[in-house]
């Protein structure tokens, strides 16, 4: 292995540090290196395993298998980085230094925030004790998508309960892609008529991006699920099978509702990870407030954001991550130096809704809801599902994630130009 896995003790110096590891950090390491292959750069990521989470919705409809959504970190980590195994706990912006963990410090010129998000299980009173058994799973766990394929094949009768929290969380879509791919392996296997599916959701519509509704809608209506809008998710019991939802009843109103079920799918609600959400580089939601276009922090002009982290308004997915990189990483070079900032993102996110198993709902946005279509209709109509859609996830997007997005090849990736100011 060439890259070296930096002990973490004596004060460190690099040039771009990088916080995490995921999509968003291997992304951004390579399109910089690609740009200038002599900037040193540090990466500090604690997991010892790269997940690739948009493989989870498939595991959990029995399409993938879970070993092609993992590699080892040390793998995917590129060669030319320093990598500290360790967790950010703290970042002195003042003084351009990131705390560790092990309490050692690294100085930086300019820093990359790419940590995700965090996934506030404890949000929910009870799920985290309850999952994994009688029924309780969520595909947002890492590990846990094989249980939903278990739970999906096994049951045959009963109520399927899938909850959706408030926004915004990561892949919008995929607490609803759950329930389709589940719905339509039932329906497949003639149980579907015996199996009373809803769908809880802390929101108000089915998704957020009208353009779409149509489409899901025609599917909510093919498998008969119940639709509960404005109803989330506060409480599971494992052992007694009951979920317990607070619905909005009137403006000023809600009350709790108990729900029996014989399989929940629940996800829980999601913020940014503490160091950020507690820090002065916090927008008032608690995420990296970041401008929309350059992806450079409002106030600290050497500190960029890209990833689930970022506060800017595009739906929070692997996609929009595969278009911020190039952004990010020009920015960062004109800002090493001294150069003014060209690069601008639009907000494109991506959200690939299986509706089931052959065919998806392809939906492609940016800033308030903009369509931003990669191919001609011909081939992919966004706003109807299609076999082509569901080619290019099954099939595509696995080897594109790992193999192009990951080594910094910026494919349908070029940055738009900043109005001149
Ligand atoms: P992550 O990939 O989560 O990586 C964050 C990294 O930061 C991790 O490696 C973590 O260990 C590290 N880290 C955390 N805290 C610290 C710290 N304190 N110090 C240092 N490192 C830290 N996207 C799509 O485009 N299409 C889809 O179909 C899709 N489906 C999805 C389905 C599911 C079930 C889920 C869960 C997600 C899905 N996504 C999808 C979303 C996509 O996975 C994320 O948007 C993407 O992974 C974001 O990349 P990121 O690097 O910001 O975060």
């Amino acid at each position: 292995m060439n890259h070296s896995t930096t002990q973490a003790g004596s004060e460190k110096q690099h040039t771009v540090v990088i916080v995490g590891g995921g999509a968003a950090g291997i992304s951004v390491a390579a399109s910089i290196h690609k740009r200038d292959r002599d900037t040193d750069i540090a990466i500090v990521e604690p997991s010892t395993t790269h997940h690739y989470q948009p493989g989870w919705t498939m595991v959990g409809g029995g399409v993938f298998r879970p070993e092609v959504t993992a590699k080892p970190m040390a793998g995917v980590i590129p060669r030319f980085c320093s990598w500290y195994q360790d967790a950010v706990t703290a970042i002195e912006p003042e003084i351009n230094r990131v705390r560790l963990a092990d309490g050692s410090t690294i100085g930086y010129r300019v820093l990359i925030l790419a940590p995700g998000l965090e996934l506030n299980w404890g949000g929910i009173d009870g799920l985290e004790a309850a999952l994994g058994s009688n029924g309780v799973t969520s595909n947002y766990r890492q590990g846990m998508a094989s249980y939903t394929w278990e739970m999906v094949q096994k049951l045959k009768k009963g109520t399927a309960l899938f909850s959706q929290p408030p926004m915004p969380i990561k892949c919008a879509g995929a607490p609803q892609k759950a329930m389709y791919l589940s719905s339509d392996y039932w329906q497949k296997n003639n149980c579907l008529s015996d199996i009373n599916v809803q769908f809880h959701n802390a929101g108000a519509v089915l998704f957020g991006v009208a353009d779409y509704v149509p489409a899901l809608q025609r599917y909510v209506e093919k498998y008969g699920i119940a639709t509960h809008f404005q109803s989330t998710l506060v409480a599971v019991n494992g052992t007694s099978r009951k979920a317990t939802f607070r619905v909005t009843t009137s403006e000023w109103q809600s009350e709790d509702r108990e729900v029996e079920f014989d399989m929940l799918h629940a996800v829980p609600p999601q913020r940014a990870p503490a160091f950020i959400r507690e820090s002065v580089l916090a927008n008032d939601g608690g995420w990296l407030d970041l401008a929309d276009d350059t992806l450079c922090h409002k106030r600290f002009d050497n500190i960029f954001g890209l990833g689930d982290v970022s506060g800017t308004a595009n739906a929070k997915t692997a996609a929009a991550v595969r278009k911020q990189a190039p952004v990010v990483a020009e920015n960062v070079i004109s800002t090493l130096r001294k150069a003014p900032m060209t690069a601008a993102y639009l907000g494109y996110g991506s959200c690939p809704l299986t509706v089931e198993n052959g065919r998806i709902v392809l939906a492609e946005f940016g800033y308030n809801g903009v369509l931003q279509p990669s191919f001609p209709k011909w081939i992919n109509d966004g706003t109807q599902a299609t076999r082509a859609a569901w080619w290019l996830k099954a099939k595509q997007l696995p080897t594109l994630y790992w193999h192009v997005m990951l080594k910094g090849h910026e494919w349908m990736a070029a940055p738009a130009r900043r109005s001149p100011h």
